[in-house]
């Protein structure tokens, strides 16, 4: 662990503001730790930045962007080439410490920054491909056409569940738009945060641009809240649980800034009698046991039909039972830890609730006894009316509930605050067009025969209702990231009115 926080430039005490490659005084900053998940025990320190450190960071991203919108957007596209190259080099470190910060299994971990790679090479294709469209005037010797502009700094809050990608989707885009990024991370993963930053950071440096990226690791009522309350960042993205989200949008919403919101999610699999189990039964552990359950995407609740329910949780139960649980680094580890012991107690709380609203405990509901956050992957037979079920644990449990009629498991997966991700395994046209059609899923994401997690980057990524309605990623997401520029060119020699008013002097 040395060597690699030595290679990453981490150190026992780590400062928490940067404007570019540049730290910002620690001395008398509150001390916070960052701990590893397997362990328990700190990996290093972070010294918080202040609100008034905040100050100094977000003019630094001001004038940051005042000069980076000037640069034509392909040769921002090749600034940000260039740090997924650096994201490249570094990708084995980095997807280490993920793994040793948060928990995840090290394949994920390396697939995380693979995902920070992926984006940087799809901001780059786009950073030639930030075009408005042409309309007719309906004035004679008029044209008329729309342009894109960036916005300015961009404030980034990022959940600690994807310490890496969940910055890069925004920060890749953001950039080739034009605009300056600040990143607040989550005090439950800063190290990664530094350490992305500061390889990166170092690439604008050396670009010419030290403030273009810019990192603040602060507490939430004091940096965070200032953060969001000010104007100087006409667009906040916040990735995080829905009541960070409700607090963060009202805020940026009262000074009619711009929130682009990624929040919780309750996604659902429906299992048919057409499906193909195998794939189905794996469909469904990845989903529910993935990231030990820690993904916004994370399949928590099942409907399989009552025909084929039985057999399918047997099947399921088997699976869970000889899932490796252990040290996420272990190559043939497929369960890692909890974040931190909050998260295990909501887990138990979760259990208990659901036992006590009627449910039953098919496998798992233990809490591992062994340093570090371990608990046991769970799957409860449930009904679709418990109100558990309607609510997010971020935690490997999953709800299995029976239904006999499409329509209805349908309406149960709709029903539920959150509309992120959700699935059907079948091989019926018929059923996957039903789930698809406009009375089908009300989700963001809709999958048939893959489960709801492990989205692409390709596509636009996000959900509706309570997970907040934003956009990340591919498609044309990176419009959130931009403003839109009307414009109307006479080349005539007359001023004739739009609508045919007549205003002669
Ligand atoms: P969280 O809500 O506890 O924290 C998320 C971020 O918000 C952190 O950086 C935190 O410091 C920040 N924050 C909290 N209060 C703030 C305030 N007042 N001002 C500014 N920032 C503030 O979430 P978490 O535990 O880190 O992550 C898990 C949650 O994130 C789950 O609900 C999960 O579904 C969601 N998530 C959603 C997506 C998505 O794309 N939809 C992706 C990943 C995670």
């Amino acid at each position: 662990m040395k060597d690699l926080f030595a290679r990453l430039g981490l150190k026992d005490v780590n400062p928490g503001a940067w404007i570019g490659t540049q730290p910002l005084p620690t001395l008398g900053a509150p001390i916070a730790d960052s701990e590893n998940p397997s362990t328990g025990q700190p990996l290093a320190s972070i010294a918080l930045g202040s609100a008034e450190q905040l100050d100094q960071v977000i003019s630094a991203s001001q004038a940051a962007f005042e000069a980076w919108r000037l640069v034509p957007a392909p040769k921002r596209g090749e600034v940000v080439r260039q740090m997924g190259q650096v994201l490249r080099e570094h990708k084995d470190d980095l997807g280490r410490l993920v793994t040793l910060e948060v928990g995840k299994v090290l394949s994920e971990g390396l697939g995380e920054v693979q995902e920070s790679i992926d984006m940087a090479d799809l901001a780059v294709g786009m950073s030639r491909q930030l075009f408005g469209l042409t309309m007719h005037s309906e004035r004679h010797s008029h044209r008329m056409y729309e342009q894109w502009h960036p916005l300015g700094p961009v404030g980034v809050i990022t959940a600690f569940n994807f310490p890496n990608a969940v910055w890069a989707w925004n920060a890749m885009v953001a950039l080739v738009a034009g605009n300056s990024v600040l990143w607040k991370p989550s005090h439950k993963a800063p190290l990664n945060a530094i350490a992305t930053h500061r390889l990166l950071a170092k690439v604008a440096q050396d670009a010419g641009f030290p403030g273009l990226l810019t990192l603040i690791v602060g507490a939430n009522r004091s940096v965070g809240d200032k953060m969001i309350n000010d104007h100087r960042l006409p667009l906040i993205s916040a990735t995080g649980s829905v009541p960070m989200g409700r607090h963060v949008g009202q805020a940026v919403a009262k000074r009619l800034g711009r929130s682009l919101l990624e929040l919780g999610g309750n996604n659902a699999i429906i299992v048919t009698p057409d499906a193909d189990l195998d794939l189905a039964l794996r469909g469904v552990a990845f989903g529910a046991v993935g990231t030990a359950g820690q993904r916004c995407t994370s399949t928590r609740r099942i409907f399989v039909h009552e025909d084929i329910a039985q057999e399918f949780l047997r099947r399921l139960v088997a699976v869970y039972e000889q899932l490796p649980i252990g040290d996420p680094l272990d190559a043939s580890t497929l369960v890692g830890p909890l974040i931190d012991a909050r998260a295990v107690k909501d887990y138990q709380m979760a259990l208990e609730t659901a036992v006590a609203q009627g449910g039953e405990i098919l496998t798992g509901g233990q809490v591992l006894d062994r340093p570090g956050n371990f608990v046991r992957p769970t799957i409860v037979r449930a009904r679709a009316d418990m109100p558990i079920c309607a609510e997010e644990t971020f935690a490997p449990i999953l709800y299995a509930i029976s239904y006999t009629d499409l329509d209805q498991a349908i309406a149960w997966q709709n029903d539920v605050p959150q509309g992120l991700s959700s699935a059907i395994f079948t091989d019926s046209f018929r059923e996957s067009e039903r789930f698809l059609a406009a009375h089908g899923s009300d989700c963001g994401i809709a999958n048939v025969n893959i489960g709801t997690s492990g989205a692409e980057i390709g596509g636009a990524f996000g959900g509706e209702k309570e997970t907040g309605g934003g956009r990340e990623a591919g498609s044309d997401a990176w419009k959130a990231y931009m403003r839109r520029q009307t414009c109307t060119l006479n080349f005539g020699s007359d001023l004739p009115l739009a609508q045919g008013v007549t205003f002669d002097i």
